[in-house]
């Protein structure tokens, strides 16, 4: 049952048509770090290791270890997303394509972009998909890691993160969350946060300025209100990545539901679609586990000797008990406030 239900974050292709074209390859480029990084560290194209690990001490000026937990932790080597695995969002695909076709015409335009929208609409996947119809070496960041797990040495990892990504160019580096990191707030801001913010937006300024780095930074964020003023003016292009649209729920439900269990007609298909308004893709995917749930509970101590085949088919009902659990996961106030920022500052 949980094969036929299996929510791999990677869909099939061709389950949502696009008219998204492909875009042209980019060829990688081979940029050491500096001079002294040669022989440590070479960019191999998209999917080479690229540390070959000093006994100790630094690589080319930078942290052995740092260097070392990008390429392991950060770096995600094969993200292969496709413009088709992603339901809806043809707007933000259309414009995304833009930065994959022209990365080097229109450089002034793309090197930063902020996805924003609720949580789970495919904000990350949307970032994998340009990393990976561009073949550039995918970076996800973290940012409330970079707070959390990286505590005072947040400055460095994000000096050595933009090194290695123009090492590794062509390269997208994606910050989730970036609001985190990069909010006007300054109540609590201590002075790691600070200096932490003023690097990210030197490195930013890095690489923007030197028209041989094809660097792009992506960030994502659902509370876009709160960014301060710097990385906004940076974020030249502002993407609103809304809650999926009714077309949009239906292929999301229907391509999670495909297979043996599914046995919802048509007509329960739509009720469903109208009674999910507000969720996201994230909630949705959520909504068919915990329905998925509802055959087997019924089991009862049977479900160590029944036969899959015997689990009893998927029905309406159940996703009306699993709705009294899985709720949408944004408040309508909130995405009220997001249409209001995408009005005024969003780009499409
Ligand atoms: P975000 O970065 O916006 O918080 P993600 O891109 O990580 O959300 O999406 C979370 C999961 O929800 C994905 O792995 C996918 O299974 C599902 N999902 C969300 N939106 C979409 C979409 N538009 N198309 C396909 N899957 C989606």
């Amino acid at each position: 049952l949980y094969s036929t239900l299996s929510m791999s974050p990677k869909l099939q292709t061709g389950v949502v048509s696009s008219s998204v074209s492909r875009p042209r390859k980019v060829a990688a480029q081979k940029v050491s770090v500096n001079n002294r990084a040669g022989p440590s560290l070479r960019s191999q194209g998209n999917n080479a290791p690229t540390l070959q690990k000093p006994a100790q001490g630094s690589v080319g000026g930078h942290d052995a270890k740092l260097v070392e937990m990008i390429n392991s932790v950060i770096v995600d080597r094969s993200p292969s997303v496709k413009w088709d695995d992603i339901a809806g969002l043809e707007m933000a695909k259309q414009a995304l394509t833009e930065m994959v076709i022209l990365p080097t015409k229109r450089r002034d335009l793309f090197t930063g972009l902020l996805l924003f929208g609720p949580p789970g609409t495919g904000k990350t996947l949307l970032a994998k998909a340009v990393a990976s119809e561009s073949e550039a070496t995918f970076f996800n960041v973290s940012a409330s890691s970079l707070t959390s797990k990286w505590v005072g040495e947040g400055e460095k990892l994000v000096r050595t993160l933009f090194q290695v990504a123009i090492s590794r160019q062509p390269s997208v580096i994606f910050i989730d969350e970036i609001d985190s990191i990069m909010s006007t707030r300054t109540e609590n801001e201590n002075e790691a946060s600070r200096r932490l913010k003023s690097e990210f937006l030197v490195q930013f300024d890095g690489v923007a300025s030197n028209s041989g780095d094809l660097v792009t930074v992506i960030g994502a964020t659902n509370k876009p209100q709160e960014l301060d003023d710097a990385v906004l003016r940076r974020l030249v292009k502002r993407i609103y990545i809304p809650l999926p649209d009714a077309n949009a729920r239906r292929v999301l439900l229907k391509h999670k539901l495909k297979g043996r269990a599914f046995s919802l007609p048509d007509r329960d298909v739509e009720r469903l679609v109208a009674e999910t308004d507000g969720y996201s893709g994230s909630d949705l995917q959520a909504l068919c586990e915990e329905a998925a749930m509802m055959p087997i509970r019924e089991l009862g101590a049977d479900i160590l000797t029944v036969q899959a085949n015997q689990v009893r088919k998927l029905r309406y009902g159940d996703f009306q008990k699993a709705m009294t659990v899985i709720k949408p996961s944004l408040q309508r106030s909130k995405w009220a406030e997001l249409e209001r920022w995408n009005r005024e500052f969003g780009s499409n």
